[in-house]
């Protein structure tokens, strides 16, 4: 017997606010405090739409174009969150669709998507990329101690808001230092600027780890939507 998208996508959503419920407690946390983002890349409108209402607020994204071809697909009203490594010159367009920039991580993208956002008369939530991998200069993310300074240019965009720092731990690696040392920095942030309270961490195979260090946002995609 075959079963539905939909019951598909509410078993496993199910198991999942069931694992993320079950790592609130085990680290004295509200599971109120931490958001699920369900990263629906590559997956069709029709599923965020279900998952919409599964219950389902927040939605992450990691490309542009696709990305914006999904959100005019979708009629259900959620937040959109931009995961993926930006270029300079999608930031504009980036900024007329979504909420929450989760992989800012240098002055132009910060110019860049203030431009955007002016012109599209918005406010973006940004986020501050980090990366702890110093032997891959490839990777997206800005090194610890460029943190506070990114923080600063984002604070005085008019357009941006500074809410907070974002992890991608490198494949092939133990997460929980990368975790830990995400935790410090966001406290040094918020010390700065205590509006900054986000920390997106934590995938399908981490994010209980994750919710161990403080995460607020965690961002699944494969337990959720299936492999592809
Ligand atoms: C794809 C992706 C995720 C989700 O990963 P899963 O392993 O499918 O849960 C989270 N964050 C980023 C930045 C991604 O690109």
């Amino acid at each position: 017997m075959t079963i539905s998208r939909r019951e598909e996508l509410a078993e496993n959503l199910a198991a999942i606010r069931e694992e993320i419920t079950a790592a609130c407690v085990a680290a004295q946390r509200s599971p109120s405090d931490v958001t699920l983002i369900a990263v629906t890349k590559t997956y069709p409108a029709s599923d965020v739409d279900l998952l919409a209402e599964l219950g389902v607020t927040d939605v992450g994204e990691n490309r542009h174009p696709e990305a914006e071809r999904t959100k005019a697909d979708v009629t259900a009203d959620v937040r959109w969150h931009f995961i993926g490594g930006l270029q300079t010159n999608k930031a504009a367009a980036i900024a007329r669709y979504a909420d929450v920039v989760h992989s800012v991580d240098r002055p132009k993208l910060v110019t860049a998507l203030q431009k955007g956002a002016l012109a599209a008369e918005r406010h973006l939530d940004c986020l501050i990329q980090v990366d702890f991998d110093a032997t891959d200069p490839g990777r997206a993310g800005v090194v610890p101690d460029g943190v506070l300074d990114l923080a600063e240019n984002i604070a005085q965009a008019e357009n941006l808001n500074l809410s907070g720092v974002m992890v991608v731990a490198p494949l092939g690696v133990d997460p929980e230092p990368v975790f830990a040392r995400l935790a410090t920095i966001s406290e040094e942030l918020k010390h700065e600027h205590p509006e900054a309270t986000m920390i997106s961490a934590g995938m399908s195979e981490d994010f209980a780890l994750a919710i161990k260090y403080g995460a607020t946002h965690v961002r699944i995609g494969r337990s959720i939507l299936g492999n592809r």
